[in-house]
């Protein structure tokens, strides 16, 4: 199922490390490297699915309802005053790792961010932090 290619089995593997902030049967979601905003996490299924096309109906909703969970979290915890939730579908929708993923990308009242925001690496002690918020 594992695809050795894709950073994303091999963050579900532990091969590479990551920040975990929930996890369930089918589902395992984590901070992203280059933040949007602070708390922006990543939701994937544990079995690999190239995109949105491809996913099975269990697994894209066992993401769904886990990107609810983690938006509750992002409200209550980090005090956001809204949520997106993102999933780029192909290259040419700014899709960039091919292992289906939903973006949960707390929004606060005065932040600058507009889409499609550029990724830039974050501090990875700030992502500990907040990782640690929202366990
Ligand atoms: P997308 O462009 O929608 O495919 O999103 C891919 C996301 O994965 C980007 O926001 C990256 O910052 C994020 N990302 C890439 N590598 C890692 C990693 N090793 N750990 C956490 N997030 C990552
Ligand atoms: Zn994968």
């Amino acid at each position: 199922m594992a695809d050795q290619e894709c950073i994303f089995c091999r963050i579900l593997t532990g091969e590479l490390p990551s920040e975990r902030v929930d996890e369930d049967e089918r589902t395992v979601s984590f901070m992203d490297i280059s933040p949007a905003t602070a708390g922006h996490a990543l939701v994937i299924p544990r079995a690999h699915a190239r995109n949105l096309l491809e996913i099975s109906a269990e697994d894209l909703s066992a993401v769904a309802l886990a990107a609810q969970r983690l938006a509750r979290r992002v409200c209550e915890r980090l005090g956001a005053d809204g949520v997106n939730l993102i999933n780029s579908c192909g290259q040419h929708a700014w899709q960039t790792v091919f292992h289906f993923h939903v973006h949960v990308i707390p929004r606060y009242a005065d932040d600058p961010l507009r889409l499609p925001w550029t990724p830039r690496p974050g501090d990875p002690q700030e992502i500990a932090r907040v990782a640690q918020r929202l366990r």
